[in-house]
């Protein structure tokens, strides 16, 4: 067994001071287990930490103890520090000395010290008894799938080609371009929409590296990141790609205001959607337009902001009036939302444009005048306090972006979560195109309510997070972990013990545990690449059978027994 080198950090008198380290020194040189104690001012210093290091280093320590402050704080760049000198961090432990110790019990020194000693000895237990689990390398399919190609999967495609990833890009439409492909002028540079990614279209068509498959979607996912086998169906049929990494780019979907402020019953009351259609075809004639802004939006259903309408309202009002002269734009509005200076400025514009501007409150929505055509709308202006009816002959109704109707089903056979309202979840905010499951990205208004200039970013955010994973020849169970350093494991299931009830299997986060048959019953089995260390499956094993091995349930017992120690 290889013996343990400990620690134990003076934190310059705060943890010294209440706690008696030296006592605790003596006491854990007497365990066979430990090979030395080093009391060290601060290991957070870099002269400590090299001390530190030169102690494994010469004495090939292959596990470490420390004491010091918090896990949580300043001890994490200590283990990053020891991984990066190449020691396994798995067996690397740490106690909470200062905060949960030395800080708490300030008034009890003794009681303090006594704690102390009693903690570094449960770790020493674990030390002593921890097993590791054994790790899977596996060869990563170094090309990657894109779902859908607007301009999020446009440029995510782009990207990974031009890095020298062959990338498959796949949209149920015949063409690519998505949403863009209906808009005449996109805001704020009034640019066509498909002149806007006519450099990401033209690269699918000449780079060699993209294929793009169009009417075509994804029926099945097996496999996991590095290796994911995924069924399209498409005009020529089915078809199995092997994929390293998928990026998900799928879009939104505008809501549909049915019965809302007349629409379908008043004709002219129409959405954006209709009236980027009706500019498409010169058929936006009009003497005065109304705009309804949040409609269906920031309520309790959905309380988000989509972002992109009120932009979109003031788009349209100064081209209502470009193209009727004399025509009036009113927008009927909560909030204008335009942040950033881009869009701060085009509000400026639309308002030197002499595009009128009204503010209504939510409780007191505008009411629509007309019976079979809109002749008018009244509007109570929150800001002056009188009600205003204005004649119009068009309304056009702002809806929010909505989840796509195909994301739900997609997001369930890439096993990725969903948020609240059904758009695709990122993992934390600090990795905003990564999903639960590895290899998996995300970009676009699939993730949240975006314009295509962030669409465009994004896609190129998730190309470059994929591309940095397919760069990998292969990668292996237990270093593939966002955790710095690496997992700390993953379960391992006993054959022996289990008895298939399929527990393990309900409660996996990450689909990582599976039954097999084996002989004439079922056993759980652990894909360990997929494996995310949470120990779910542990705590509903009825058997004992599902462990981790660096924390099985031995490991936990004599961390127990140490505990109660001096209690016995
Ligand atoms: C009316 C309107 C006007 C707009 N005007 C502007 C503007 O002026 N300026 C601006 O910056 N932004 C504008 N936007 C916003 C802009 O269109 C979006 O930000 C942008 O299109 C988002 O790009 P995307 O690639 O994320 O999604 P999308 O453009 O929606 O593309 C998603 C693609 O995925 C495909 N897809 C969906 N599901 C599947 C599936 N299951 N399998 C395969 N393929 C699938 C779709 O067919 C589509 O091609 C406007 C939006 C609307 C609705
Ligand atoms: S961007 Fe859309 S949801 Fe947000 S305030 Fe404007 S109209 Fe309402
Ligand atoms: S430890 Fe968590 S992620 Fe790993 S197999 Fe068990 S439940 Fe799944
Ligand atoms: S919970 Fe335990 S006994 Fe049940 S299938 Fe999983 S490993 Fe086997």
């Amino acid at each position: 067994m290889s013996k343990i080198s400990i620690f134990l950090c003076n934190c310059f008198g705060e943890i010294g001071k209440i706690i008696d380290l030296e006592s605790i020194r003596k006491k854990l040189e007497t365990d066979p287990a430990v090979d030395s104690v080093t009391i060290v001012e601060s290991l957070c210093l870099p002269g400590d930490a090299a001390r530190a290091h030169s102690v494994i280093r010469e004495r090939g320590m292959g596990k470490v103890l420390i004491g010091a402050c918090s896990p949580y704080g300043n001890m994490e760049y200590v283990r990053l520090a020891l991984a990066k000198e190449g020691t396994n961090v798995r067996t690397v432990r740490m106690v909470d000395l200062r905060e949960g110790c030395a800080w708490v019990h300030g008034k009890n020194p003794q009681g303090a010290t006594r704690k102390a000693a009693s903690q570094l000895d449960m770790e020493l237990a674990l030390l002593q008894n921890m097993q590791n689990s054994k790790d899977v390398a596996i060869q990563v399919q170094q090309e990657a799938l894109v779902i859908g190609a607007g301009p999020a999967g446009l440029s995510a495609a782009a990207g990974l080609a031009r890095l020298g990833f062959r990338t498959h890009l796949i949209d149920r439409g015949s063409a690519p371009g998505g949403l863009l492909n209906v808009v005449t002028k996109t805001y704020p540079a009034d640019e066509p929409g498909p002149q806007k990614i006519k450099s990401f279209v033209d690269e699918t068509n000449k780079n060699s590296l993209i294929r793009f498959y169009g009417k075509t979607k994804v029926s099945a996912v097996k496999g996991y990141a590095g290796d994911f086998k995924v069924s399209l169906a498409g005009p020529e049929g089915n078809t199995v790609l092997r994929v390293g990494a998928v990026v998900l780019a799928t879009g939104a979907r505008l809501l549909f205001p049915q019965g809302m402020f007349g629409y379908g019953k008043v004709k002219n009351v129409i959405t954006q959607m209709e009236m980027e259609r009706r500019f498409a075809t010169s058929a936006a004639s009009c003497k005065t337009a109304v705009f309804i802004q949040c409609v269906g939006a920031r309520n309790g259903e959905r309380p988000y902001c989509s972002t992109i309408c009120c932009p979109l309202s003031l788009k349209n009002a100064m081209r209502v009036m470009d193209e009727n002269p004399g025509a009036k734009a009113y927008v009927l509005h909560r909030d204008i939302m335009t942040p950033g200076s881009v869009l701060e400025a085009y509000y400026r514009k639309a308002l030197q444009r002499g595009v009128q501007f009204i503010r209504f409150d939510a409780d007191r929505p505008p009411e629509v005048r007309g019976q079979d055509q809109v002749s008018g709308v009244e509007v109570f202006d929150t800001i002056s306090g009188v009600s205003r009816t204005l004649e119009t002959d068009l309304l056009v109704l702002s809806t929010p972006f909505i989840p796509d109707p195909d994301a739900t089903a997609l997001a369930r056979m890439l096993n990725i979560p969903v948020d609240k309202y059904g758009f695709y979840a990122e993992v934390y905010p600090i990795h905003p195109v990564e999903t639960r499951n590895d290899g998996i990205f995300i970009c676009g208004t699939a993730r949240w309510p975006v314009s295509s200039d962030q669409a465009i970013a994004q896609g190129e955010a998730a190309a470059m997070k994929a591309a940095s994973f397919l760069g990998k020849e292969t990668v292996s169970a237990l270093t593939m972990s966002r955790v710095p350093g690496g997992k700390l494991g993953h379960a391992t299931a006993d054959a022996a013990a289990c008895t298939g009830c399929g527990n393990c299997v309900a409660v996996c986060p990450y689909e990582a545990c599976r039954l097999q048959r084996t002989g004439n019953r079922s056993v759980s089995r652990v894909i360990k690449i997929r494996c995310k260390a949470c120990g779910s499956c542990v705590s509903v094993c009825p058997n004992g059978a599902m462990q981790m091995p660096e924390q099985n349930y031995r490991v936990t017992g004599e961390m127990i027994r140490r505990a109660f120690r001096e209690v016995r």
